[in-house]
């Protein structure tokens, strides 16, 4: 996401973006999506202080930390973002920080529910979906 922050009105201007993995340079990374990454922001600017407002929306894909199982993971994160344009900038690209901002904030050991029962540690077995014999021989 690039504005032209030539084109920032004085009332603000708002953005509504779907970005691609490959657009925020998250492809060789842990991050799996099953949707792309959409971005609302609000963007205003005073004199050469542009800010933004920035909702981001994503569908990821995440493995649980306890029984190894893929799960759905809605993404949502709220933050601004400031920048000090100088007189020769004249876009600011926002996808660095977005990437940053999703890195920061993604699960590393996530869970696919609540009190999800995990693998049995000596068979292996998946105790979400009902109990193994380990424990009564
Ligand atoms: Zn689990
Ligand atoms: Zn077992």
């Amino acid at each position: 996401m690039r504005i032209n922050i030539n084109q920032i009105p004085a009332e603000g201007l708002e953005i509504e973006e779907s970005l691609q993995e490959k657009e925020l340079d998250l492809e060789t990374t842990e991050v799996r999506f099953r949707t792309p990454v959409r971005v609302k922001a609000f963007v205003s600017r005073i004199t050469n202080a542009v800010s933004a407002q920035v909702t981001l929306d994503a569908g990821m894909i995440l493995v649980c930390g306890r029984c190894l199982e893929q799960f759905d993971y809605d993404f949502h994160k709220d933050f601004k973002l400031n920048y000090q344009a100088e007189k020769q900038d004249q876009f600011i690209d926002f996808n660095p920080d977005i990437r940053e901002e999703i890195i920061l904030d993604y699960p590393i050991k996530p869970l696919c529910k609540n009190g999800c029962l995990g693998l049995c540690p000596k068979c292996g077995k998946n105790l979400n979906e009902g109990g193994c014999t380990c424990g009564t021989t």
